[in-house]
């Protein structure tokens, strides 16, 4: 449980595949994204892998278990991240008039 991810961990992987870590679920290599307020890791979560009620910081709603959405935290703070709907951090990636996704 104390995995140290100070920087993007993916320097050291080639491509594709097994993730080192034990978070289980990730459907694709991280993506950052640049807002207004800085650089956000996004991973989509599946449903699947969403055992748990999470609350969405965009609408202050639940994330029910089996609804896939968005997991995002700042790339240096993996410990801080948060669960996302997918329609709200497209919203708001909207207002910050960037792409909700990295190439
Ligand atoms: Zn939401």
């Amino acid at each position: 449980m104390t995995r140290r991810a100070r920087r993007r961990s993916d320097r050291h992987q080639g491509g594709h595949g097994q993730r080192g870590g034990g978070l289980a679920g990730w459907l694709l290599p991280d993506a950052v994204v640049r807002l207004r307020d800085g650089e956000w890791t996004v991973r989509p979560l599946s449903g699947a892998a969403a055992v748990k009620v999470y609350r969405c910081p965009g609408c202050d709603h639940e994330i029910n278990p089996g609804t896939p959405h968005l997991v995002v935290w700042p790339p240096d703070e993996v410990a801080d991240r948060r669960h996302w709907h997918r329609p709200c951090w497209e919203r708001r990636c909207r207002a910050a008039r960037l792409p909700p996704y990295a190439d």
